[in-house]
C-alpha cells in the first residue's frame, strides 16, 4: 500500500460516516502504529539502490540483476554515441544523488572516465570490465576495445562484476541478487550458444561483416565472422581514402552482399562507400541498421540488451546468407 493510500484510508476511518467496524479496529490499533506503518512503508520504498549507468546496456545488467531493490537510470538514452558523449548538468545531478555508479571503462565514454576515475575516491563508483583478463581483451593501439558487450561470454563477466557490486553495496539483499544474476546470465548463456549456431548458417566466405565503425570486433572473434568498420574502434578516430579503397577491393574480391549502417553513427560515409562499390559495376547493398553502441527506443524490441542482440545476428545472417 502507498502512503498516500494509508493516508487516505487513515481519513475514511477517522471520518464519522464511516463502517463502525472499520472504525472500532481502528480505535484498538491506534493512529501511532498506522503512523508506524506509514513511515516504514516511506522507509522501505526509499531503501531502493539509485544505481546511474553510462549505456543502457550495462543498465539491463543492473535492472535485471539487481530487480526490485533498485531503481536504475541511464544516461545515455537511444542513438547516443558514448565516445563522444559529454555529462550534461542534469546528468552531473543524476550522478551526484546515485548510490552506486557504474560505467563501461576501457575508455568507451571517452569524456567521462576522467571524470569517474576522480568521481571513484569519494563514491561507489565502477567499470564493469574489471573482471575481464587482459588476455581476453582486444588490444588496439594504446587501447583495448571497449565494446565488450558483443561477445555475450565478456558480458557475462560483466554481470558477475555488478552481482558483486551490489552485493557488497547492499549485504541484506546478497541472495536476491545472486538468484536473478543466475536467471540472467544463464538467458544470456543461452543466447550466446544461439548466435554461433547463426553465423555458422552464413556460408563461411561470406563471413564478413563491415560496419561504419569498428564495434563488433569481439562479435567477430567469439562467433567466427571477419569484421571490418570503416571508422575505427572509436567513432571520434579518422578514416582516409585509402582506408575505403581498401575496403572496396575486399568487397568485390569476396563478392560480399552487403554492408551495415549503425543506429548511433552517421549513415553517410557507408552510403557513399556502396555508392563506390556500384559505380564500379558491383552489386552491393545496405544490409540493415546495427545497434552498436547504444540500444533502440525503450518501447521498441530492441530497447532490451536481449532484443537488440537478436536483431543485429538477424540482420546480418539475413543480409549474408545466400
Ligand atoms: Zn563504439
Amino acid at each position: 500500500m502507498q502512503p498516500l493510500m494509508i493516508y487516505s484510508t487513515i481519513n475514511r476511518i477517522t471520518d464519522s460516516s464511516a463502517n463502525p467496524a472499520l472504525k472500532g479496529l481502528f480505535s484498538l490499533i491506534g493512529l501511532p502504529l498506522l503512523l508506524v506503518s506509514l513511515l516504514l512503508l516511506t522507509f522501505s520504498a526509499q531503501a531502493q539502490l539509485k544505481v546511474v549507468t553510462t549505456t543502457s546496456m550495462i543498465a539491463g545488467l543492473a535492472q535485471n540483476i539487481g530487480g526490485q531493490h533498485v531503481e536504475v537510470t541511464a544516461l545515455m538514452g537511444s542513438g547516443v554515441d558514448p565516445h563522444l558523449y559529454k555529462a550534461t548538468q542534469g546528468d552531473l545531478r543524476r550522478l551526484a544523488q546515485a548510490d552506486i555508479i557504474l560505467y563501461n571503462g576501457l575508455h568507451l565514454e571517452g569524456k567521462m572516465q576522467d571524470v569517474f576515475e576522480k568521481m571513484a575516491r569519494k563514491k561507489a563508483v565502477f567499470p564493469v570490465s574489471s573482471l575481464i583478463p587482459n588476455s581476453q581483451l582486444r588490444q588496439h593501439g594504446h587501447f583495448p576495445d571497449p565494446h565488450i558487450w558483443f561477445d555475450l561470454s565478456l558480458w557475462q563477466q560483466a554481470g558477475q562484476r555488478v552481482l558483486q557490486i551490489l552485493q557488497q553495496q547492499d549485504p541484506k539483499n546478497q541472495q536476491a541478487y545472486a538468484d536473478n544474476a543466475k536467471v540472467y546470465l544463464n538467458e544470456m548463456q543461452q543466447l550466446h550458444l544461439w548466435i554461433g549456431s547463426q553465423v555458422e548458417s552464413i556460408p563461411e566466405k561470406q563471413r564478413i561483416l563491415i560496419t561504419a565503425h569498428d564495434a563488433f570486433g569481439y562479435f567477430g572473434q567469439a562467433y567466427g565472422m571477419q569484421v571490418m568498420g570503416l571508422q575505427g574502434i572509436s567513432t571520434a578516430s579518422e578514416f582516409g581514402l585509402q582506408d575505403i579503397k581498401q575496403l572496396k577491393d575486399i568487397i568485390v574480391q569476396n563478392q560480399i552482399k552487403a554492408v551495415f549502417v549503425e543506429s548511433s553513427v552517421s549513415p553517410r560515409f557507408i552510403q557513399s562507400l556502396v555508392a563506390g562499390v556500384k559505380a564500379e559495376g558491383h552489386d552491393l547493398s545496405i544490409g540493415g541498421e546495427l545497434y552498436s553502441d547504444a540500444m533502440g527506443k525503450s518501447d521498441t524490441p530492441t530497447g532490451n540488451y536481449f532484443g537488440m542482440v537478436k536483431h543485429n545476428v538477424k540482420t546480418i545472417v539475413d543480409a549474408l546468407k545466400n
